[in-house]
């Protein structure tokens, strides 16, 4: 734990693998120079690695400050306990207010670790931050400009605001796709400062002698178009109308949980609070009910359309256009009419 900092650091987890930056530090920039800017102090980023000082640029462009960089050879492939001890000797080091980190494989490993290292807060999976003031009840102490971590709770039927007032830094892990990413400036100056990282003693508990790397199948928070499909769709072998739909737009196919618990598509597909937050042009979800825990991951496409037999669906509550009925019957109409030059909205109509 640190002590409260009010002039600290509004910092990243810059998460790289192999060299290569993932999208959601990109996208933690984008929500942590929003937040620094509030707070009136600088942005800035863990960057561990091995030979990833270049990286630093991308961080710099897309909005930090400072990049400290921890470049040791027992940071080559993440492992849990020099991430950590790396993490933990900056904190200590530069005592941030706040250290974000996405919610992603490796993030949900390390953040908790760092949090029980430094006995500090860490609120999982937020889906917004934002910085505000808070009284606790029976106290005559309105703490000011925390910042506020936000969440779904109880399955997702409450938004939970969580607060640490007392054991910082501040931490959160924040969901992948749910903060848009800035484009980059490569006009903007930074500092990269070099650190040490307090690895030296450390004796690394595994040797990794061979990783592979599976690739996701699809790109959904990169699609424009993606037509998604759920428990109404009915089989595997249906979900062959989704992608004849998918394949005639040039979209990406999603599914609903319980289309991928099904084993009508795969978890790649996956869209919702579990699965791939997404913000695409157009949603077409075909044979989804809408649960709250789908609606988390795709109500912030620009066009949703919605096709289902039950007019009561909670998706219609959030579509753009809907259309109520069967979608064996409507998907072929609207292939037909789309492949005979119709726009998505007038296939949409025929
Ligand atoms: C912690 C937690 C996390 C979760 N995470 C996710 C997540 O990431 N993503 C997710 O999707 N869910 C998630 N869920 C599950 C979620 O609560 C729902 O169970 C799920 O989204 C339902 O999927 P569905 O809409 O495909 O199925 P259903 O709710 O069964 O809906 C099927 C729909 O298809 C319609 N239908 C049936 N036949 C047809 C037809 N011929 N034509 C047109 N419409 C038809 C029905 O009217 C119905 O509305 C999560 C749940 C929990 C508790």
């Amino acid at each position: 734990m640190i002590d409260v900092n009010r002039k600290g650091e509004v910092w990243i987890f810059a998460e790289q693998e192999a060299g290569q930056l993932s999208d959601v530090p990109l996208e933690l920039l984008t929500k942590a120079r929003e937040l620094a800017d509030t707070l009136k102090v600088p942005v800035g980023a863990m960057l561990l690695g091995s030979g990833v000082k270049s990286l630093a640029e991308t961080l710099i462009a897309r909005g930090a400050d400072k990049v400290y960089l921890v470049d040791d050879a027992k940071l080559a492939r993440y492992q849990n306990a020099s991430y950590r001890t790396a993490i933990c000797s900056l904190i200590e080091q530069f005592k941030p207010q706040i250290c974000l980190y996405g919610a992603t494989a490796m993030g949900r490993d390390l953040a908790p670790t760092v949090a029980s290292a430094m006995k500090c807060g860490l609120t999982a999976d937020c889906t917004d931050l934002q910085i505000g003031d808070h009284k606790p009840a029976g106290s005559e102490v309105n703490h000011e400009n925390l910042l506020l971590q936000i969440r779904p709770a109880f399955g997702g039927n409450i938004i939970a605001t969580i607060v640490n007032y007392d054991r910082w830094p501040q931490m959160a892990t924040v969901r992948e796709g749910v903060m848009p990413m800035s484009e980059a400036k490569p006009s903007r100056k930074g500092q990269v400062v070099a650190c040490k990282g307090g690895l030296d003693a450390l004796v690394l508990p595994l040797e990794v002698l061979e990783s592979e790397r599976r690739e996701k199948k699809v790109n959904l928070k990169a699609s424009r178009i993606i037509v998604a499909g759920g428990a109404g769709v009915g089989s595997r072998d249906n979900f062959k109308l989704i992608w004849d739909l998918a394949h005639c737009l040039g979209a990406a196919v999603g599914g609903s949980r319980a289309a991928v618990d099904l084993g009508y598509v795969d978890h790649d597909h996956q869209v919702g609070q579990t699965g791939t937050t997404v913000r695409p042009a157009l949603y077409v979800a075909c044979g989804i009910s809408g649960a709250v825990q789908h609606r988390a991951g795709m109500q912030e496409a620009a066009k949703i359309l919605a096709i289902n037999t039950d007019r009561e669906a909670p998706i219609f509550s959030i579509a753009h256009y809907g259309i109520v009925g069967d979608m064996n019957i409507v998907i072929p109409k609207m292939i037909k009419a789309i492949r005979g030059g119709a726009s998505i909205e007038q296939a949409a109509k025929a």
